[in-house]
């Protein structure tokens, strides 16, 4: 195995703990910043910029002013609440430091492997004891390869269980490098029409299919999900498609639709993004029972959420 580098930095947005999602057991999610797509339905839209970003949790301001007398581009106005020029914020973050109300905050941390490892470390007796372990998550984890690649390599020198949780829109080379590392793969497949996926994921999907095929030869564990999207893919036809894509797949067996739901809406809001699904209410139960049918009969054990 290659040599850890301990003091190499990612960007990271969160760390989740004692997560019972995204792969077997309790495990805990390292979400990294970055993502080549630009889905729709995006729940988790800070994690899409590379760098750190700003969120402007207005209702939390008390009109002190305090971050406006900090900030070096002139970018905030607190009256009546905090506005900020996104045009003219270079991302500093000397307003959220001094921001005691949590109307501003930063998102994205440049953290080292071994600072990393040391949170992941806390919970290995769950890991074990669960079948647990570890997943990178995003944003896509892979858009920070070289990052991604050196923390699975420490998370498989403890000896940890390793989950991804993937786009697969990346360069194929670097699949090769990371699917060795991996015992589960959470690979996200979203519409097997070109055109459709570019209108709502702004990138093709001919390199994700192409990458599909590519890590099902691996070995590692492939879980193939569907985010089911009102208006996108969440038609028979559409769902059967992408169930007898994933049914061709050399040792897939697992499909799992996630029903579109709007829990990131505020992220948006704090952004300063524009949420274009704000008027899309969920799948209805009935239809995701219709769906999961469907998935079964290309023989695939298909399950409702993650
Ligand atoms: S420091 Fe915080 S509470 Fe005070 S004006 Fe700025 S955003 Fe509002
Ligand atoms: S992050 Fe920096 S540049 Fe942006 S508004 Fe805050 S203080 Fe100003």
């Amino acid at each position: 195995m290659n040599e850890v580098i301990w003091e190499a930095k990612g960007m990271v947005s969160d760390i989740q703990r004692f997560s019972l999602h995204d792969g077997p057991g309790i495990r805990t999610i390292v979400f990294l910043k970055g993502c080549p797509l630009r889905c729709t339905w995006c729940s988790n839209p800070e994690t899409q910029a590379p760098g750190t970003q700003l969120m402007v949790q207005e209702d939390n301001c008390v009109s002190c002013g305090r971050c406006a007398k900090v900030c070096p581009v002139g970018a905030i106005s607190y009256q009546p609440k905090v506005t900020v020029n996104r045009l003219s914020c270079v991302s500093c973050g000397l307003c959220s430091a001094e921001c005691g109300s949590g109307a501003l905050t930063m998102n994205g941390k440049e953290m080292s492997t071994s600072e990393i490892v040391s949170i992941l470390r806390k919970d290995e007796a769950y890991y074990r004891r669960s079948g647990g372990g570890i997943t990178l998550s995003g944003g896509e984890p892979l858009y920070q390869s070289d990052f991604a690649l050196n923390l699975l390599r420490a998370c498989k020198d403890k000896g940890w269980n390793t989950a991804i949780e993937t786009t697969a829109f990346c360069n194929p080379a670097v699949l090769d490098n990371v699917l060795p590392l991996l015992d589960t793969v959470l690979l996200d497949i979203k519409h097997m029409e070109d055109s459709k996926h570019y209108a709502y994921v702004k990138q093709s999907n001919s390199l994700i299919l192409e990458n599909a095929q590519r890590i099902a030869r691996q070995g590692a564990k492939v879980i193939i999900r569907v985010p089911v999207v009102p208006g996108f893919n969440d038609s028979i036809r559409e769902i059967a498609a992408i169930a007898s894509f994933a049914a061709e797949l050399p040792g897939v067996g697992e499909l799992h639709l996630l029903p579109f739901h709007r829990l990131g809406e505020n992220k948006y809001t704090y952004l300063d993004t524009e949420y274009s699904m704000k008027h899309q209410t969920p799948p209805p139960n009935q239809e995701m029972e219709s769906l999961r049918h469907v998935v079964e009969g290309y023989g695939l054990y298909c399950q409702i959420g993650g």
